[in-house]
Formats: C-alpha cells, structure tokens, sequence
C-alpha cells in the first residue's frame, strides 16, 4: 500500500544506472527473465563509449584468456565470474543479437568492423524487450526507503522524478573518458550506501615524459620492447609499437603497462621507460653489424639513419660519441614518466567499488538487491577486448541475480 503523497513516484522492478554495455546486458538479461526494467542514462543517447572503442571498431572480447588480463586487488574475482559467462558466451549472446563477428588475430569484433553495430543490437533488444531507457536523466541519489510500502525497496532520486524499485543495478562506469559519461559522479552516493572504493587511477592511459627535448621526435612510431622500470628494477615489458607524441608516449605497450606505472607514481615511486629500439639483435651482434656498416658509411648517422626511424637516428646521434655509447642507447633508451595524460586520454579506470564487498553474483553484501557491473568496480582488463567482456559478464551475471523473483 503506497502512502498519500507518494503516487508520483514511478515503480518499477529493477533500475540500471548508466546505459553502457554492463548496464544494457543487465537489462536484457533481467528483462528476458519477466523483469521491469527502466533504465536512466545521463548522456543524451545509450551506448555512448561503445561507438569510441577500439576507434570505432569496437573489440569486444578476444580468444585469448590468462591470468595476466583482469587487474584490480582481486583479479581472481574476475576470473571466477568470466568462467560464468565468458568468450564463446558472449560471441553466442551478440549473434543471437544479429551481430556476427570478425577474429582479427584472436581479437574480435562486430563483422563490419563497425562499432555502432553492437551498440544498436543492444539497444535494439532493449527496444524488444520493453526496456524503458529514459536518456538525458542523472540519478542523484539512491537510499532504501524503510518507511513506505516494503523496507527493501529503494528509492532513486534523477534530476527528473523518484522512483521505487525493488533492485538497483549501477552500472555508472568509472572515471576515464567522462566525455562518454562515466565520470565517478556516484562515488558519494556509494560510499554512503556503505561500500569502499579502492582509489580510482587512470589506466590504459599515454604516460608524460619528463625531457622536453623527447618532442623532437613527436609523431615517430616505432616497434620496439618497453620496459617499465620502477625504482631503477624491471617489473614488466611489453613488445609492440610505441608512439611518441609532444609530452607523452603512447601506443599499446605503452597503455598495457601505463596502470602499473600510475599506481607507482601515485606511491611516490621512480618511474621509466627502458625502450630496446633493437630487439631482435643482441649487443654483440648490433655491434659488429653497426661496426661493419659503419666503414662503409660517411658516420654513424649515416649508417643509423638505415636502422632505425631517421628522427630518432638524428635524435641519438647528438648525444652519443661512440658505438659502444650508440648501442646502449639503442637497447636501453631511457625516459622518465613523471604523469599521465589523465582520465581525458584514458580507457578505463584501474580502481572502484571493492570486490571483497560483492557476492559472485555482483551483489553488495551489505545491502541485499543492490548490485554493481561494469568498470565501477574495482577491476579493469588490458587492451584487447578485456574491459567490455567484463562489463558485459558482469551485466550478464548483475542482470540474471537481479531477475530472481525474491519470496
Ligand atoms: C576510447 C576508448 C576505447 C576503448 N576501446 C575498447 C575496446 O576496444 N575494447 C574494450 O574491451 N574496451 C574498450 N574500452 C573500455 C570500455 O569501453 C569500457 O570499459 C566499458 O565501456 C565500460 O562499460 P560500463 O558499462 O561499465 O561503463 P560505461 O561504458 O562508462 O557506461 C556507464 C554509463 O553510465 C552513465 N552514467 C554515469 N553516471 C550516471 C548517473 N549518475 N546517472 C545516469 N547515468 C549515469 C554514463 O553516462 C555511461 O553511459 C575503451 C574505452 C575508451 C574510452
């Protein structure tokens, strides 16, 4: 029975917060269950990061699984829902959809390489579903009404009306790329329903270098192996191309290990980039190669200048004065990070609502029928296709929870 006063409220059986790829499938999936769902997006469109990935191709999930592609303070806590919906279920979930895909080097993406594709087959679901999606609305606040009508029932205040509900999904997103609309504006609201939030850093992000004269090579790209150096100590490296920009060093190696180094410079702790700009040639070998072509040749910028990108040959040569000086330039090229580039520039966020705090259901263990999916929590996945697989399982695992009728 509703209390007078109350009727303006909308009912609703479970509220997603966020319209994203986890908030989306969890709708689906509940709403397949016999659910109603209304889901509240700010932004004036669903979906909105989805057209931004892997530059608009969308690289959804890859065929490729180890231990080294969900981080967070308890990766294995992605690992375990991953088991329960994972690659070959999400590739069966979006052909079900209509979206056939494409393996380009294990990596998958929609068919025609275009991520609107995926984004529309989810919202077109939505539409078949009944899913109400009220775009252009802010939830504000979300607190459990203990007075009216049942006291589990939530209430959630948006810019526009209250609603009450039996289950919450938030699915919000983290803090990178707030022009997409996830921007941490819950944080308080999810602190004050009880729950940690491990500090968000910006992960998968182009890192700052601290010489300014690295612009001279702006705009090179080079294939190379990157170090991260943490304290003068080799803690991780990654093979692939890098690319030099006026302040910053981007490329894939680069956002692979960019978390790592973040976390470090937030601890205070040194930071740099070893690049070996010769990885296929040991140093004996480069040595007499480069001795070799050096005789034959009018210097070393010359013979250089055959080897690596010419910006970079002019780049070492003036700040070396022998082979010997040369090679370890070239197999330990050193720059030192001093920053980030910053949410802005970032593909997602390392760092969210603590997991320890989730049931495997992605429910809150502290407020039953609260549920989280998606990068707001605290586990974000490499390059590769990781971080949309996990907002989808976890949408998919959110959404099938949620849609449990409760006694
Ligand atoms: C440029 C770029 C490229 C990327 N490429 C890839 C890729 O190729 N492969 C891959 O796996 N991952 C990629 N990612 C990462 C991936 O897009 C995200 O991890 C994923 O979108 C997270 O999904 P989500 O649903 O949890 O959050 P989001 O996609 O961020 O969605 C959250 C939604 O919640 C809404 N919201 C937030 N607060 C409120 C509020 N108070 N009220 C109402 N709505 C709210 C937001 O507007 C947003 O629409 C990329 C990211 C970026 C930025």
């Amino acid at each position: 029975m509703q209390s007078q006063g109350y009727d303006k409220r909308i009912k609703c059986e479970v509220l997603v917060v966020g319209a994203g790829p986890a908030g989306m499938m969890a709708a689906i999936i509940a709403a397949r269950a016999g659910s109603k769902v209304i889901v509240i997006e700010q932004k004036d469109m669903p979906g909105k990061k989805i057209y931004a990935t892997g530059n608009g191709r969308c690289n959804f999930t890859n065929q490729h699984y180890d231990s080294r592609v969900f981080r967070g303070e308890d990766p294995k806590f992605a690992y375990e829902a991953y088991k329960r919906f994972d690659k070959d279920a999400l590739i069966g979930f979006m052909k079900e959809l209509g979206v056939a895909f494409r393996d380009i080097n294990g990596y998958i993406y929609p068919y025609n390489e275009q991520a609107r594709s995926v984004a529309n087959a989810l919202l077109y679901e939505c539409k078949r579903l009944g899913i109400e999606i009220r775009c252009n609305e802010k939830t504000l606040d979300i607190t459990q009404d203990n007075k009216i009508d049942n006291d589990s029932d939530f209430l959630v205040t948006t810019d526009k009306d209250v609603y009450i509900c039996e289950k919450v999904i938030i699915a919000a997103g983290g803090k990178a790329s707030p022009t997409h609309g996830s921007d941490g504006n819950l944080n308080k609201v999810i602190r004050k329903l009880g729950h940690e939030i491990i500090l968000q850093d910006p992960a998968l992000v182009p890192l700052r270098f601290a010489d300014n004269s690295l612009s001279l090579l702006a705009g090179v790209r080079c294939k190379c192996k990157t170090v991260l150096m943490i304290d003068g100590y080799e803690t991780d490296n990654e093979s692939g191309e890098i690319i030099f920009n006026n302040d910053n060093i981007s490329g894939i190696p680069v956002m692979q290990l960019s978390r790592y180094a973040v976390k470090a410079l937030t601890a205070k702790s040194k930071v740099s980039l070893e690049l070996d700009l010769i990885p296929d040639m040991n140093d004996a070998f480069l040595k007499d190669f480069l001795e070799t072509s050096v005789k034959k040749r009018s210097g070393i910028f010359e013979t250089l200048g055959l080897v690596v990108n010419d910006k970079i040959a002019k780049y070492i040569c003036d700040r070396i004065k022998d082979i010997d000086e040369l090679i370890h330039f070239l197999k330990h090229f050193r720059i030192e990070i001093i920053g980030d580039c910053g949410f802005n520039k970032a593909q997602v966020t390392a760092g969210g609502v603590n997991v320890a705090q989730i049931t495997k259901d992605m429910e809150s263990k502290i407020i039953r029928r609260l549920f989280f999916a998606g990068e707001i929590l605290d586990i974000d996945g490499t390059c590769g296709g990781y971080n949309l697989q996990w907002a989808f399982t976890s949408g998919y695992l959110a959404g099938t929870a949620a849609s449990v009728k409760q006694s």
